[in-house]
């Protein structure tokens, strides 16, 4: 089975109702993006902090994955897909993805401050909630700042990879846009967006690249049926 990297970003999960900061300047869901997503903003409000990433679990619940999720799931039946998504929600597991690694941490996850353990969590957290070992726990999500630890798994994923779809995300943004440049030189790119805006390691691949100027939900099916045809 040829390998296929699926680089998914806001855009995929916008079309299940989930709302980013990107959305309005530098806001998400009406806070200030370094209030809510950053080692500052958590020393200094962790109710605030707490109460943001309770609402977004909630919010959550409410959403269904869509059909550039499924379609991804489709293609798994001719290819070996993996999925590397800056999404901190689920909807790629809940679609049946099993491949799928955080790029940028998950929701329904939080995190030990004491032991580093990493828990599943549905529920509201506060600071009454501690780990097994006493420990104060936290949203388990990469906030602006600090580093990404799953970057080094998502580079080797990415350069074992023989054809790459980016969909949802200009891949601009580092350090996830660092992505781009672990790609083999060979092998075809599809590139998904209603208004692309091209990473600059992606004008250097013109001659491999295809770009589909549509949302997520259609844009991406077409590929996938495209590239099961060609099996
Ligand atoms: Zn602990």
């Amino acid at each position: 089975m040829k390998k296929i990297v699926v680089l998914t970003g806001a855009g995929i999960s916008a079309e299940s109702g989930i709302k980013t900061f990107r959305d309005a300047d530098g806001l998400w869901e009406g806070h200030d993006v370094m209030s809510v997503a950053s080692p500052e903003g958590w020393q200094k409000n962790q109710a605030l902090v707490q109460d943001f990433y309770n609402q977004r679990r909630r919010q959550l619940l409410s959403v269904e994955p869509n059909a550039a999720h499924y379609s991804i799931n489709k293609l798994g039946e001719e290819y070996n897909v993996e999925v590397i998504t800056q999404n901190v929600d689920d909807l790629h597991e809940r679609a049946g993805n099993k491949n799928v690694l955080h790029l940028h941490g998950e929701l329904r996850k939080v995190r030990c401050l004491a032991c580093y353990s990493v828990l599943d969590w549905d529920g509201d957290l506060s600071n009454k909630n501690l780990c097994s070992c006493g420990g104060n726990l936290r949203p388990h999500i990469v906030w602006f700042g600090e580093e990404v630890p799953e970057l080094q798994n998502a580079a080797r994923i990415v350069s074992e990879s023989e054809i790459a779809i980016i969909v949802g995300t200009s891949m601009q943004v580092y350090p996830a846009a660092s992505l781009i440049g672990y790609l083999p030189r060979f092998g075809k790119i599809y590139y998904i967006d209603p208004k692309p805006a091209l990473n600059y390691e992606l004008t250097l691949s013109q001659d491999r690249l295809t770009i589909i100027e549509e949302a997520a939900t259609t844009g991406l099916p077409k590929v996938v049926n495209n590239l099961l045809a060609e099996i």
